[in-house]
């Protein structure tokens, strides 16, 4: 049975590409309420032929989109960011069903997703490029930038809103099209993100979705598609690799934001009070299912018992519940599966000699809840400190010198997102810039904002989205050498 709530969407009819609604070929796949387990909706399940059909479609519209006039695009964009905002409420609803996060999270995600429109409409019409002699004379060089050309675009579960607005809306402001392929956890926000891109007068084929079950299937297709020519990836860093070195086989060009492993260091000199503000934000916003979660608490000795007690204190205070009921700060995680990897995870670090400190309450009966979890004692070379663990556990680590500190920090394969609270800027910032990470929030437990670039280092990713570089992952540098004789 289909949920009153994405009726409206035809996802039977979910492929969206050239405009229209369309089924796919091979059926549909059912969409869960993470919350209860029970079945939402169907969706159309894509197929390679559906994805060549998707990329001929971007591709035939392409000219005419990337010849548009820049304030045109603009002026689409800002549209699409005015209809987000004025549908916030049911846009969050649909996130919240087949995400599960609580409503405050979800609401907060669409504001989030549609400032992407608002700050790319701004981008668009401020063109690049520049003119100037060569150094040996005779010649003038212009630089120019163009779109990139069809781009493909993939992303996951977690902000479902969010991560296909951070690329839809860049590569549009570029003059690009694109298609994207949403997780199949989530389709309903990607197509209903569909439906307001086509109300605020974006051209068909622009933008086309493809939902599916065979994710190998669809973006392999795109990825040999001759017209595809770029590739932007959100997800995990296993996924991001294979999808590298498929990309490699037509020299795609290739954005990649992928996993993280984000510590949270509390100083000795830090408001305490603040940092427990923050970790909870850090922590716990869309109950830890988030690639800049802060997955590793490092705490100094002479504050770590204030700052356990005091965390801990709000960890158990928390409301965890669907996200249908208003109370709810913490929703269910997404499936079954995350939670046994989750609850692996802990009981391998208590084998290790890790304490459950402090623990929330979670609702009987259905529904894939995992109870948001302290653990103290977490010996260094525990595996929960070196995965990610996508849900509502902070194992928290002891440290006493800075130079043992940064090299538990800077031990493992990820560097997206890093956390210090200290009350000494000059401290902080010097901890901040010797950390192998893409983004450090500085007394703060949040770092994502459309007008920054954000994306990892070393194994957490291959360039930036948001700012004016999330653009640029959109453009081509052209260069004209010009025979001038003067
Ligand atoms: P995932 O890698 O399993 O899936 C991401 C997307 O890739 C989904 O659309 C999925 O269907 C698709 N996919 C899976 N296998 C594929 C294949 N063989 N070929 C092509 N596509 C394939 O990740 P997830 O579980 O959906 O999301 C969680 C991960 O995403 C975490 O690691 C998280 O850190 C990361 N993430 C990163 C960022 C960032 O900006 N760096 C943001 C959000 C999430």
């Amino acid at each position: 049975m289909t949920h009153a709530l994405v009726t409206e969407l035809a996802p039977g009819e979910g492929l969206f590409v050239d405009g229209r609604w369309k089924a796919g070929s091979t059926g549909t796949f059912d969409v869960e309420d993470p919350a209860t387990g029970e079945v939402i909706a169907a969706v159309s399940d894509g197929d390679a032929a559906d994805a060549v059909a998707a990329a001929d479609a971007a591709a035939r519209a392409f000219p005419a989109w990337s010849r548009t006039a820049p304030r045109q695009r603009s002026e689409a964009l800002h549209r699409t960011f005015e209809l987000m905002i004025a549908d916030t409420d049911r846009l969050a609803a649909i996130i919240a069903l087949e995400n599960g996060k609580a409503l405050s999270d979800a609401r907060a995600e669409v504001v989030y997703a549609a400032e992407f429109f608002r700050w790319y409409a701004e981008e668009a019409v401020r063109g690049g490029g520049s003119y100037g002699p060569s150094p040996a004379g005779g010649t003038r060089t212009i630089v120019t930038r163009r779109p990139v050309g069809v781009a493909a675009l993939v992303t996951p579960w977690n902000f479902p809103a969010a991560m296909a607005t951070r690329k839809i809306a860049p590569a549009l402001a570029a003059g690009c099209t694109v298609v994207l392929k949403p997780a199949a956890e989530t389709p309903l926000t990607a197509l209903a993100v569909a439906r307001v891109l086509r109300e605020a007068g974006v051209p068909d084929g622009v933008v086309n979705v493809v939902p599916t079950t065979d994710a190998g299937g669809v973006v392999g297709a795109w990825l040999a598609h001759p017209r595809v020519r770029k590739l932007s990836f959100t997800g995990s860093t296993a996924v991001g690799r294979l999808l590298l070195r498929q990309a490699a086989d037509r020299v795609v060009n290739t954005s990649m934001e992928l996993g993280g492993n984000a510590p949270f260091v509390v100083t000795d000199d830090a408001d305490v009070e603040a940092a427990v503000a923050g970790a909870l934000i850090a922590k716990l916003r869309n109950g830890g299912q988030a690639c800049t979660a802060a997955n590793r608490f490092y705490v100094h000795a002479d504050v770590v018992d204030e700052f356990a007690s005091a965390f801990g204190a709000a960890v158990e205070a928390l409301r965890v519940g669907p996200a249908s009921s208003p109370e709810t700060q913490i929703g269910p995680l997404i499936s079954r599966g995350a939670v046994d990897g989750v609850a692996a995870l802990v009981s391998a670090a208590v084998d290790a000699g890790a304490v459950v400190s402090h623990r929330a309450p979670v609702p009987s009966g259905g529904g894939y809840y995992y109870p948001p979890t302290v653990l103290r004692d977490v010996p260094s070379g525990a595996e929960i400190l070196r995965t990610e663990i996508f849900g509502p556990v902070a194992p928290i680590v002891t440290w006493t010198s800075e130079e043992e500190l940064l090299s538990l920090v800077n031990d493992g394969e990820y560097g997206l997102t890093a956390y210090v609270y200290s009350r000494d800027l000059q401290r902080a910032l010097r901890i901040a810039e010797a950390v192998d990470a893409g983004m450090v929030g500085i007394n703060r437990g949040v770092v994502s904002d459309p007008a920054a670039p954000f994306g990892g280092v070393k194994q957490s990713g291959v360039g930036r989205e948001g700012a004016r570089e999330g653009l640029e992952a959109f453009e081509e540098i052209q260069y004209l050498s010009v025979d001038w004789p003067l």
